[in-house]
């Protein structure tokens, strides 16, 4: 039997990432579920990539830390013997108006948001360059493409992302490397449940298709993108909004 593709997924503990890590192993990839600190629903999402057939693993790296990203990039090839893909999906929010903003909260979310995908596909990239083939999915925001109040750091960091996926995708293409950014609009995660109930049903009333979205909603995607369906796709950004920016 052939060996399975290798997806590396950053925070797949939870959320979005979770729902992705359960996509691609659907599809028959072999999974490293990377988390920050939450080692008990890592490996739930273990178990349950695992009970869909193929192998998967954990591991414990903060993305906006190089060393850290280096021993997760490292882990994986020891496991698995390879990334095919990558999903840059780990990101965290310090919301707050721009002028009580501290420079810590623009720095912690800048080096998780930014600086890590820049660690990741740099170092990915590497192995896939040898190959001379690859994909690699990084999740910005809807927050990326249209500002949004109290999020000046985030949305920075999401711009930022959209940035790096273009440029990445114009210097990998003669490698036979796809880069492809996809940006959710507001999915109902751990993320969004900081928001007042009122917040939720008011942001519901501004979506087009009347509802938050899902993480399995973005993984649809993102297992796509990851497919030999999406084979002549790159520099793309899909916003998975319900309509929110057209
Ligand atoms: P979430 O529910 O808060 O989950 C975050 C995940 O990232 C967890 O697995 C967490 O691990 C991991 N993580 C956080 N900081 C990390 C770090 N420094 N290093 C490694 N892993 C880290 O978030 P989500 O809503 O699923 O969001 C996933 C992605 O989608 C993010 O990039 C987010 O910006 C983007 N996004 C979300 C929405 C939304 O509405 N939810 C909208 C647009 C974009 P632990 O469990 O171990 O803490």
């Amino acid at each position: 039997m052939a060996e399975n593709k290798t997806a590396l997924v950053t925070g797949a503990s939870r959320g979005i990432g979770r729902a992705i890590a359960l996509q691609l192993a659907a599809d028959g990839f072999d999974v490293m579920i990377n988390y920050a600190g939450n080692e008990a629903l890592a490996l739930e999402v273990k178990a349950e990539c695992e009970a869909l057939g193929v192998k998967a693993a954990v591991f414990q790296a903060n993305i906006g830390d190089k060393e850290d990203v280096e021993a997760l990039i490292k882990a994986t090839v020891t496991t698995f013997g390879a990334i095919d893909v990558l999903v840059n999906n780990a990101g965290i929010t310090r919301d707050n108006l721009m002028l009580r903003m501290s420079d810590a909260d623009f720095d912690d979310v800048i080096d998780v948001n930014l600086k890590g995908v820049f660690y990741l596909t740099k170092a990915a990239a590497k192995l896939m360059f040898k190959k001379r083939s690859g994909k690699i999915v990084n999740i910005t925001s809807v927050s990326g493409v249209t500002g949004n109040a109290g999020q000046a750091n985030y949305a920075a960091s999401k711009a930022g992302v959209i940035g790096l996926t273009k440029t990445v995708a114009k210097e990998l293409a003669a490698r036979g490397i796809q880069v492809n950014a996809v940006a959710p609009g507001f999915i109902a995660t751990d993320m969004t449940d900081v928001l007042s109930d009122d917040l939720k049903a008011k942001i519901q009333e501004t979506v087009p298709l009347k509802r938050l979205g899902t993480p399995e909603d973005i993984a649809n995607m993102v297992g796509f993108l990851a497919s030999d369906r999406a084979a002549y796709i790159t520099g793309q950004v899909f916003h998975i909004d319900g309509g929110l920016v057209m």
